[in-house]
Parts: C-alpha cells; sequence; structure tokens
C-alpha cells in the first residue's frame, strides 16, 4: 500500500515521534493509535521462535508458544549450505506468520574468538565469509516471507563476561576484516530490516552510541535501510543514541528513553530532523511488516520437523571414521549408551531457548532406521544434571558395551555448560563423559562417539574410539538425523565452521580472553581462527574447513579465465570434482586466496568462496567461483579503504583448510593511487617505493654520498649492507650525517617536492 511516510511523521506530535523510540513493552512497539499506527511484534531466534505468551524475559526462563527448533547456527554453519539457511529461514518465516511475529530477533554473527564463548553455539563461524554468506541467506529465506529480521549483536560482541560492560578494543584493520566484515554481507546482499546493537562498547563507546559504527559505516557505507534495534536493554543514555543511529530501544525504559528524547529535542542537543528521520525508518519497518501480513496463516508441523531433520544431518560433521566403521551394518547387537540418547541435548541456554513442537528420542529413531535385524541395548551411564562418575550407571553402560557388537556413545556438553550470559571455563566434556567413553573402550573395539555440544571440545580420548561424528545442537529432530548419518541413509556432508584446538592455549585469543575487568584487548588482531593456526603452524585438533564422508571425492583442472588482471577486474576459477567412491555424496569446495609477496602482515590464506556439491558415485562436475578485488585486497588504514598490492596470489582450492587439493597463481595490479605524506622522520626505503619519489630522492643522495662518503660506492664489500642501513634511514638523518652537504632547508624543500608530485605509489 502507498504512504506517505514523511507526511505521517510531519502530523505526529513531539511525544508520539519520541515515544515510538523505545517499546511498548518486552516484545512490542508502540503504535499511535489515532494515526492508524499499529503496534507490531517482536520475538526471539535465531532458530526457532521464541513467542511468550505470558510474563517475558530475554533469559529464555519463562515458556514460550511451541514452534520448531532448528539447528542452532554453529551447526548450519557446518553444513555451508547457504540456500539450506535460506530453507530455515522460509520456514521461520512461516511460524511467524502464524503466531503474529513481525521481526524475528536473528541471525546472530559476531565471529568465534574464542572456542569458551557462552553463545558461540548462536554464532556461525570463525570466519566472516562463511559466517555472512549463512546470514544472507537466513535473512533472505525469513524477509521473503513478509516477516523482518534483526541482524545481531552489532558488533564486536565476542564473549558473554561482562557483556553489558566490557569495552572491546580493536584495531581498524582487524574491524574491517574480521568482526565488521561478518556483518557486511548480509546487511549489504539481506538488507535485514533491523540490526541489533550489542551492549559492550567498542573502542571506548558503547555500541548503541557509536554514531561511526552505526551510522558512518552501517547507514552510510553499507547502506543499511532499515532500522537499528537496542539489544534489551543495551541503551546507555537514550539521546545519544538516537543521535548516534539507534532508532529504537527495546524493551520499553517505562517512559525513561522518551523523556530524554523529548528533552535532548527541546534543549536543541538533538535536532529535530534526526528524530524525525529515525520515525521514518520505524514507519517503514511497521508497515512493511503490516502490509506482508498474511491473516490466518498457519505451517505444518511434521513438514518443519522434516526440514529440521534434513537440516541436521546436512550439518553433522564426521570428525573420524576408522576402518569405515561407520556406516553401520544392519545387523548385529548395538549397545546405545549416554543418557543424552533419550534426552538428547538439541539447543543452547538463553534467549534463543526453543519450546519445541517435539523432540526425537535416540534410540527410537535408530531402532526405526536401522530396521529389524539390529538388536539395541540402551544404558544411561552417566546423571545429566551431575559431573561425577555413578558408578552403578558405569557399570551397567559397561557391561552393555561389552555384549555387544558396537558401542555408540552419546556424550556432549550438559545445559549448563555454555549459555548465554556467561562464558565456557574449560574445553573438557564433564568428567563422567570422559571415564564413560575410556571404560567403554576398554572393554569395546567398536566404540563410536556422538557429539551434542555447541562449540568444541578437547578429545584426549580420540585415539581410543573409532569414530566421531560432531552432531552441533542438532535441533529438535537431531535423533532422525544421527540415525540417517550412522546407517547411511544420509552421507555425511558437514564441515567445520571452525577450528578444534589441540588445547585451548593454542587459541589465539587465549592470553587476552576475556580481558581485564571491563576491558579486552584484541591483541591476536586478524589471527582468528585458521588465520593464526596457519600462521603459527601449529596442528588443530581438527582444523577448520574439515569433515569426511562416506565416499571420496577429487579435485583436478584447476582453471583461471585470466591470469593478468588488475584489482577492477574479476577473474573466473573452474575446478573439477569427481565423486571416486560408490555413495552419492555431497563435498565443500573451498577456495582460499594466498598473497605470494606482501608489504603488510597477513594471513597465510583466507577463505574467499565455496560450493557444496551432490555428486553421484563416478560423476564429475565442474564448479566455478569468481573473484574480485575483494578477493585479494586487505584493509588499508591509512587509505581507509580495501587495498590489493600489485603482485602475485596463489588461489588455492581444496576440501579443508588443510587439505588444499590444486592451486594455480595470477598476477593483480592495483590501480589505486595512494599518496602518502612524507615527513622528516619517513624512511628512505619507504620514500624510493615509488619510482618517481625515488628519482628525486637519489638526487639528493648522490649529494649527500659525495659529501659524507657514507653508502657510496667504495663501499665495497659493504654495498649491500650500507643499502640495507640506508633503507630504514630516516630523512633527517641525512642532514645530519652529511657534514652541511644537505641543509634543513634542502631536505624541507624536497619533502615540498616529494609531498606535491601529482601522482603517487602505484599498488
Ligand atoms: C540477547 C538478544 C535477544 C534479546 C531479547 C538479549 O539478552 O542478547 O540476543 O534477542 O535478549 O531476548
Amino acid at each position: 500500500m502507498e504512504r506517505n511516510i514523511k507526511e505521517l511523521v510531519q502530523r505526529m506530535t513531539l511525544e508520539e515521534k519520541a515515544g515510538m523510540c523505545s517499546g511498548l513493552d518486552f516484545w512490542h512497539l508502540k503504535g499511535v493509535e489515532r494515526l492508524g499506527i499499529p503496534s507490531i511484534m517482536v520475538t526471539d531466534g535465531p532458530h526457532g521462535l521464541r513467542k511468550q505468551d505470558g510474563s517475558a524475559d530475554h533469559l529464555g526462563l519463562t515458556s514460550s508458544v511451541p514452534a520448531t527448533c532448528f539447528p542452532s547456527a554453529a551447526g548450519l554453519a557446518s553444513s555451508w549450505d547457504k540456500e539450506l539457511a535460506r530453507q530455515v529461514g522460509v520456514a521461520l518465516g512461516e511460524e511467524c506468520q502464524a503466531e503474529d511475529v513481525a521481526v524475528l530477533l536473528g541471525p546472530g554473527v559476531n565471529i568465534k574468538r574464542s572456542p569458551l564463548g557462552g553463545r558461540n553455539f548462536e554464532y556461525f563461524s570463525e570466519d566472516p565469509l562463511l559466517s555472512t554468506q549463512m546470514a544472507t541467506g537466513h535473512i533472505q529465506g525469513v524477509q521473503s516471507q513478509g516477516v523482518g529480521t534483526s541482524l545481531k549483536h552489532f558488533a564486536v560482541n565476542n564473549q558473554e563476561e561482562r557483556r553489558m560492560s566490557i569495552d572491546a578494543v580493536v584495531d581498524e584493520r582487524t574491524l574491517r576484516e574480521i568482526y565488521l566484515a561478518s556483518f557486511e554481507g548480509a546487511v549489504k546482499d539481506g538488507q535485514p530490516w533491523t540490526v541489533m546493537c550489542s551492549y559492550n562498547k567498542v573502542n571506548g563507546t558503547y555500541a548503541g552510541e557509536n554514531e561511526w559504527l552505526l551510522t558512518d559505516i552501517l547507514k552510510d557505507e553499507w547502506g543499511h535501510e532499515g532500522l537499528v534495534v537496542s539489544d534489551w536493554g543495551a541503551v546507555n543514555e537514550r539521546a545519544d543514541a538516537l543521535a548516534a543511529g539507534l532508532e529504537l530501544e527495546m524493551p520499553t525504559s517505562g517512559g525513561i528513553g522518551e523523556r530524554k528524547v523529548i528533552d535532548a529535542v527541546e534543549s536543541g542537543q538533538l535536532p529535530l530532523d534526526k528524530l524525525d528521520r529515525a520515525v521514518e525508518r520505524l514507519l517503514t519497518l511497521i508497515f512493511n511488516a503490516v502490509d506482508q501480513k498474511q491473516d490466518g496463516a498457519t505451517y505444518n508441523k511434521d513438514e518443519h520437523h522434516q526440514l529440521a531433520r534434513k537440516v541436521a544431518a546436512e550439518s553433522m560433521v564426521l570428525l573420524k571414521n576408522e576402518e569405515g566403521i561407520l556406516p553401520l551394518g544392519r545387523e548385529g547387537e548395538v549397545a546405545l549408551i549416554g543418557a543424552f540418547a533419550r534426552k538428547p541435548r538439541f539447543q543452547g541456554g538463553g534467549s534463543s531457548h526453543i519450546n519445541p513442537t517435539k523432540v526425537d528420542d535416540i534410540v527410537e529413531e535408530m531402532t526405526q532406521v536401522a530396521g529389524e535385524s539390529v538388536t539395541f541395548s540402551y544404558a544411561p551411564g552417566y546423571r545429566i544434571e551431575a559431573d561425577d562418575v555413578d558408578e552403578t550407571l558405569m557399570h551397567e553402560a559397561v557391561q552393555a558395551a561389552q555384549s555387544a557388537d558396537t558401542a555408540v556413545v552419546f556424550v556432549g556438553l550438559p545445559d549448563r555448560y555454555e549459555s548465554e550470559g556467561y562464558d565456557r571455563a574449560h574445553l573438557r566434556l564433564p568428567d563422567n563423559h570422559i571415564r564413560l567413553i575410556e571404560e567403554i573402550a576398554k572393554v569395546q573395539s567398536r566404540v563410536v562417539v556422538v557429539l551434542s555440544n555447541g562449540s568444541p571440545v578437547e578429545m584426549p580420548w580420540l585415539p581410543q574410539v573409532r569414530a566421531v561424528l560432531e552432531a552441533y545442537l542438532g535441533g529438535q529432530a537431531v535423533g532422525g538425523a544421527m540415525a540417517d548419518l550412522l546407517y547411511g541413509e544420509v552421507n555425511p556432508s558437514g564441515k567445520l565452521a571452525e577450528t578444534f584446538p589441540a588445547k585451548l592455549s593454542h587459541n589465539p585469543s587465549y592470553l587476552n580472553f576475556p580481558g581485564e575487568r571491563d576491558r579486552v584487548d584484541y591483541r591476536e588482531g586478524i589471527f582468528v581462527g585458521y588465520r593464526y593456526y596457519d600462521k603459527k603452524e601449529l596442528e588443530p585438533l581438527f582444523p577448520f574447513g574439515y569433515g569426511l564422508s562416506y565416499t571420496t571425492f577429487e579435485y583436478a583442472d584447476l582453471k583461471v579465465d585470466r591470469t593478468e588482471l588488475t584489482d577492477q577486474d574479476e577473474v573466473n576459477v573452474h575446478v573439477r570434482i569427481t565423486n571416486t567412491g560408490d555413495r552419492a555424496g555431497k563435498e565443500i569446495v573451498q577456495l582460499y586466496v594466498s598473497d605470494v609477496e606482501s608489504t603488510v602482515i597477513r594471513p597465510v590464506k583466507e577463505l574467499k568462496a565455496f560450493a557444496k556439491m551432490a555428486l553421484e558415485p563416478g560423476e564429475s562436475e565442474v564448479v566455478s567461483f569468481t573473484l574480485n578485488k575483494r578477493s585479494f585486497a586487505y584493509y588499508n588504514v591509512d587509505m581507509k579503504d580495501w587495498h590489493v598490492e600489485t603482485g602475485e596470489f596463489d588461489i588455492q582450492v581444496g576440501s579443508s583448510s588443510r587439505d588444499i587439493h590444486v592451486h594455480t597463481r595470477v598476477n593483480v595490479e592495483s590501480t589505486a593511487t595512494f599518496l602518502p605524506t612524507y615527513t622528516r622522520n619517513s624512511t628512505l626505503g619507504d620514500i624510493q617505493r615509488d619510482p618517481a619519489h625515488k628519482q628525486l630522492l637519489d638526487q639528493a643522495l648522490q649529494q649527500f654520498q659525495e659529501a659524507s662518503g657514507f653508502g657510496g660506492n667504495d663501499a665495497g664489500d659493504h654495498a649491500d649492507m650500507m643499502d640495507a642501513m640506508m633503507k630504514y634511514m630516516p630523512l633527517r638523518a641525512l642532514v645530519a650525517f652529511s657534514g652541511g652537504a644537505m641543509t634543513e632547508e634542502a631536505m624541507n624543500e624536497l619533502l615540498e617536492q616529494l609531498n606535491n608530485k601529482d601522482h603517487g605509489i602505484r599498488g
């Protein structure tokens, strides 16, 4: 419906406008009845609907209406399937329509800086490209149903400890390349109706009051057309937040927020125009939702459960499969061990906690999928609510394992181990889970471990077991999906979206997580996840991008459509993938780019494209990727732009970050003109990087060398040494060392010439 929003804003009183910038209650926005502006509802997300009927809270404590619980983002990301994320989004959108919810609060794209992050299960990856692409799929799916999303938590909310007061101190290049990049693609390509600002400070300013983040970058640079909503209770000073670009405070502040906005407008501190623009964005959101509301919408619970099962099966990662113990055969005796088999851990704690429409019983699902020739026994093995070993349960489980042909052990992290609101303390499984695996491995040589956890765990018992399936938090259909994978109904195709470190101290943030009091310094910079493990040559337990299949794939014929290009060109990369095994399967093909030589510090390689391919046995297909400037660039803080240094880049394609199968090189030439400002402290080497500057400097150097004898031709054997020393000498040293041959005036004249040149450095 056509509406003149600007005109509507003009008809509103100051009180009405200010009022709209804070919530009505916990989950509703305010409307203005006299102008026909309705109130709409928002609800958590991200992987299901948490619509509360009665009492409201943002910690997932009180109940909510039944909804489908899909695998949480940690799992979904391991599918590396943007289309699948879109399908989940569509289903979520349908459920929102049926429940009259206008905006679903998700997805979350914060980078997994440390595996200890309490909310890592809700986030996608340690890599910004994978994260932003999965989020884009999710957003596009939900919004295709006329329901909004909230991309959260903007920005740099990578820990739960002191999340409402911590100041995340991060350099700009790291922000741009890692932490903001995880939002950037999803904002630009997905246009989420809302972006949720985080609780924390970023470089000294609350995210909600950070004009650079909310206005300069989000709105102006990335072109976000939606609005910014505060995380629940994240607003510090309402008027400052509004001025910075935060349109909506949630939940209600009981009138305090609006009073502050009114006062700020009346005192002239906040221009009325700013408030009007904010209200325009609010009205656009509200009417978008209203216009697309589908009255009487319903959804099919069974279909959504089936989708949850498919997604879970696509997301689980097969980490080990010695001597092809999996898939399991369809006869004999199998002991199913672990209390999770009857009471699965399938979702995380906090605001994303969902009341599922139903939950699979793993034992039942295994029985159904395996067929009649398999006999199952079940033993709980441990108590979920305790860490200490219950000897009776343990004994019973060991006996069950001993008398069976195979033992499948269901272990992982119980609810209390990971949740919104606090971080994990270590990477260990509970003691009773570890002991259980160890004791069973003593009596049974065919042990399969199935893990349910939202983030990496240490696996000291790995050599003692034959197979490990990482199921993450697989959602309500987790049992069916596990059975499908264990019995080969579905061929595993998930790959890790994060590195599993051999031990916690290997993690790059280890020395600075979670910081000191209210400050955390991101001193590892851009070296997050595999970017660090690669550079340090550290062997992870399982690398980023890793995951096994029941079939095998071959990579061949890597071709690029050009080997010489400029940073304005695109280059197409083709590679042939063949399923060389005897089962249909899916392969996640990963393309990394490595800058062969660089004057700036860069990761060994970075993920720049990926694709998931379904191939029948023997089938072969060519997959194509397109790379552009951004694929080769780093963020240059002096230029305030993405920059490609002229030179060679290695294009590497493989099945994980540590399994590169084919590679080739291209030469990229920069078209950027960069005008550095030289000072008396600029080094000779830096000035000489540009041929024209070099020429000017060389003339001056010649005079200097003639006068001082320093670094001249008669340096003989020491010529190289001299050159190297001169390279790091500041310009002013020429004055000091030249014995009067170069005066201060001559140096200043030279500087003027260097800085006034109407050319710049290329590349
Ligand atoms: C969480 C958000 C959530 C909000 C509403 C906050 O505590 O950080 O992710 O959307 O509560 O429940």
